[in-house]
């Protein structure tokens, strides 16, 4: 669990829908079934939230007043549909038109088999999910709403399981609204990438981007007391491999310490002003002794979102999906494409960043060390040194295409470094983009997606397309399945789609 995400008392509501048309024994038993289902997710250890059952829904006012009250319920972070009988839809127009929330259409049934021996006409009429969630997805596709449509038994693990990952995805939707990201300093200058339109961002994703002058944060670093200094340089050398320079009484203890004054800074500043994450750019460091490293490695491990160069909009996804990916193995960081190993047959990318790659990654217990950076003009910085373990993971990356944003994913396979690098002085991963190199490389660079990412290893690319849905923008998954013409063909057709569909 990461030390700045608090997911505790979040809820999913469920909510039933019927009609008066049964009767009220039918009715009775229509919310019995419904709150045994609720129940039964709500035990679910997969799903990180509380599942809220909800009186079931037999008119438009009732609807209408539910979602009024799911607007305004500070922990409510979506909801879950359901159609236990025939719920005539016009019903629900007055509702969902003014829904703010993520939606889940549960297509499920009670009964999990058809008691062939037994069955007759009112066991028909008790269970018509079938026809009735037909009825609800109707008007949601007419009133061209977005939601997630999950099909399966209730007690079916695999459906338990989409259900989970749909509710870890709204909870990182939840997490921005609101949210709060810092920019020390402005974008890296000239880079286009890692710039856009933070009042459009606002606007569409909840959360604020504002700047705060380096010397604020210089502030707060040179505020720090010897004695939490000191305190955190016991912290290091329990975690990690200290390189033996870095040690107490040793030549550059004191650069671990300024590593450390750094890092306390920071935090102090993120917690003060109730920021989720931050931004910083190497040309403007003024009144600091280090870049740094150490620091954002940690402060992303804690949970915050991060990356490099200003690039805001990277820093508020790696926080999204760390609160989404909140408790599972595997983590989430910033990162970036850095070299290619172009061996034939062997075509790897090495993704890495100068120093800040987050430590929830890694293979490895990481080492501590101290090494030059080339650019910048700083003393050297303290950074982690690590591996990354092989495995399934994928690159998300948020661009703005000026008349709106692209989530882009691609799907990767980490490997395992088959070679020492005894002189990279950074974090790093090794990974085979999917279906191949060449098709990968090339439809990401057709699709405009920025050398910095979030890697993860705990969302799957299914949860982002669920997360772009909630937030209404475009998005594009680079996976086994891709083939540039038609990712031109996708490109394309969404730049008319979204000419139109403002
Ligand atoms: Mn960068």
């Amino acid at each position: 669990m990461s030390k700045s995400i608090n997911t505790k008392g979040l809820e999913v509501w469920f909510v039933t829908g019927s009609q008066n048309l049964y009767g009220e024994e039918t009715l009775k038993q229509v919310a019995v079934h419904s709150s045994k289902i609720a129940k039964s997710l709500n035990d679910a250890e997969a799903i990180p939230v509380k599942v809220v059952f909800k009186p079931v829904l037999k008119s438009t006012e009732e609807i209408y007043n539910l979602v009024l009250d799911v607007n305004s319920s500070k922990n409510c972070i979506g909801i879950i549909t359901w159609m236990h009988t025939f719920s005539p839809a016009k019903m629900w127009i007055n509702g969902l038109k003014y829904l703010q929330k993520p939606m889940l259409h549960f297509h499920t049934q009670f009964n999990r088999d058809i008691p062939w021996g037994e069955i007759d006409m009112d066991f028909m009429n008790l269970n018509q999910s079938a026809h009735g969630d037909r009825e609800f997805g109707f008007i949601v596709s007419r009133m061209r709403l977005n939601r997630k449509v999950v099909v399966g038994h209730w007690q079916d693990k695999k459906t338990i399981t989409q259900i989970a990952e749909w509710t870890r995805i709204a909870t990182g939707w939840h997490d921005w609204q609101g949210a709060k990201f810092v920019r020390f300093g402005d974008n890296m200058r000239y880079v286009a990438v890692t710039d856009g339109d933070k009042v459009e961002a606002e606007l569409k994703f909840g959360f604020s981007v504002n700047t705060h002058g380096v010397g604020d944060l210089v502030g707060y670093i040179n505020g720090i007391k010897e004695t939490a200094i000191t305190k955190l340089c016991d912290e290091y050398a329990a975690l990690y491999k200290l390189m033996p320079s870095l040690k107490k009484g040793a030549g550059q203890h004191q650069s671990l310490r300024e590593a450390a004054k750094i890092e306390l800074g920071i935090r102090k500043f993120l917690e003060d002003g109730g920021f989720k994450g931050f931004t910083d750019t190497f040309e403007d460091l003024h009144g600091m002794v280090q870049l740094p490293g150490i620091a954002s490695q940690r402060l992303m491990a804690d949970g915050y979102g991060f990356a490099g160069e200003g690039d805001w909009k990277t820093a508020a996804l790696v926080r999204a999906m760390k609160v989404m990916g909140n408790g599972l193995k595997g983590g989430n960081s910033f990162m970036e494409d850095y070299t290619y190993h172009f061996e034939p047959g062997n075509n790897l990318v090495l993704g890495s960043h100068m120093l800040e790659i987050c430590s929830s990654i890694a293979g490895d217990k990481p080492s501590c060390e101290i090494h030059p950076l080339g650019i910048g003009g700083k003393a050297d910085p303290v950074r982690l040194v690590f591996n990354v373990a092989a495995g399934p993971a994928l690159n998300a990356s948020l661009i703005d295409m000026g008349d709106r944003f692209r989530l882009l994913v691609n799907e990767v396979e980490a490997v395992a470094p088959k070679n020492k690098l005894p002189k990279l002085p950074v974090a790093r991963v090794l990974w085979k983009p999917l279906p191949d190199f060449n098709t990968a490389c090339a439809a990401w660079i057709y699709a405009g997606g920025a050398h910095h990412t979030c890697y993860s290893q705990n969302i799957s690319s299914e949860g982002l397309q669920d997360f772009a849905e909630m937030a209404g923008i475009e998005y594009v998954l680079i996976d086994k399945t891709t083939i540039i013409p038609n990712l031109k063909r996708e490109l394309r057709v969404n730049d008319v789609v979204y000419k139109f569909n403002k």
